[in-house]
């Protein structure tokens, strides 16, 4: 690892006072990774240096065909000062899973480690202090092949950045969602599972129309029979069935169109760590319309590294309204939530091995 520190990094003061504003993605650290890739010499040796533009070639592969993918994850903060990463190395596995599909080059889960505990080291100033604060890191991959050929690139660059996060969950607002029957996500074959620009790019439309609807995200339903519940926006969805120790905690099943989560992996063992019953369903919009009006469905909420835990309030389809709870998060949704914050933060104990020690 190469480290050329920034000459210009922000001293002790002014950081705290840009952590301590919250939010996310407002502030960058003061440094970044960049690893670069040929075909001929595969990856060189990654850098750390001073956070900044960089300059591409307008012709670069990139910006026409979209080859891109990126990952999402967190540092806590430790209850003793330190700082530990959560389930690193799932991160790591699926950024390669996420190449493949991409045609994009593989790192080693060695080489994609190193990378994020080396830069946490240097960076780790910027990690928050406060439960449910964290610094949010950003690993990402580009085509920098030069040409408007199309073709998988035989050039690519690493980098790495990171934002603090504030804990920006507000309870009193549950999320209210539009159920899309006009556009999908992804389809069997298509790039569902890899954590990819162009899905996103691809999602904004249909969250234009969920605003337009008065409502804050999209759901996404299987592109062939737009009847099968899939995902929420970039977040993965749970329902809550029953209460009490008898409630059952059910997701999505994985079929090949959904991102499979770190954090609703995580979250199928610690619902069976509190007691509850687990499962992995085809649910339909027929069956969350039923549950609600039956009462068997108490809660729903969607999941991800960036909010961790977001209960839904209201969703709304073209078939009408079904209202979840009172407007107050369930409560099994902020049980699940608030023990996964304190295992992310080294307050509840860890029995998994999710954490990993950087600091
Ligand atoms: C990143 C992402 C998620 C959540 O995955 P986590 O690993 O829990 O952060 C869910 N859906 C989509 C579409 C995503 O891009």
């Amino acid at each position: 690892m190469k480290i050329s520190l920034n000459p210009q990094a922000k001293d002790e003061a002014t950081r705290n006072a840009l952590v301590a504003e919250g939010g996310f993605g407002k502030y960058y650290t003061d440094h970044m990774v960049v690893c670069e890739w040929e075909d001929k010499k595969g990856w060189a040796e990654p850098e750390i240096k001073a956070y900044g533009p960089i300059t591409l070639d307008p012709a670069t592969a990139v910006f026409h065909y979209g080859q891109e993918i990126f990952e999402g994850m967190k540092a806590y903060r430790q209850p003793d000062g330190g700082i530990a990463l959560f389930r690193p190395e799932a991160n790591a596995q699926r950024f390669i899973n996420s190449a493949k599909r991409l045609a994009l080059p593989e790192m080693s889960i060695e080489l994609f480690l190193e990378t994020v505990n080396e830069f946490v080291k240097i960076d780790g100033g910027w990690v928050p202090n406060q439960v449910g604060e964290s610094l949010y890191i950003r690993p990402f991959m580009i085509a920098t092949e030069v040409g408007l050929g199309v073709r998988p690139t035989n050039k690519a660059t690493y980098m790495l950045i990171a934002t603090p996060a504030g804990a920006y969950f507000d309870p009193s607002k549950p999320v209210s969602v539009w159920i899309s029957t006009e556009y999908v996500r992804a389809a069997q074959g298509g790039t569902g599972e890899a954590k990819c620009g162009g899905n996103y790019a691809a999602s904004l439309v249909a969250q234009k129309a969920a605003a337009k609807e008065g409502c804050d995200q999209v759901v996404w339903l299987d592109a062939k029979e737009r009847k099968w519940v899939e995902e929420m926006g970039g977040m993965n969805l749970y329902f809550v069935k029953g209460s009490g120790k008898d409630a059952t905690v059910i997701t999505p099943k994985l079929t090949g169109t959904l991102l499979p989560g770190v954090t609703r992996d995580s979250i199928l063992s610690v619902a069976k760590d509190l007691g509850y019953k687990t499962d992995e369903v085809m649910l339909s919009v027929d069956d969350w319309r039923d549950g609600i009006a039956s009462g068997e469905i108490t809660e729903i909420f969607a999941c991800g590294t960036a909010a961790v835990v977001s209960p839904i309030g209201q969703a709304k389809s073209a078939m009408g309204t079904w209202v979840t709870g009172d407007g107050q998060p369930g409560k099994i949704t902020m049980e699940i939530r608030n023990h996964l914050l304190g295992i992310q933060h080294g307050k509840i104990e860890d029995k998994h091995g999710w954490n990993k020690r950087v600091l």
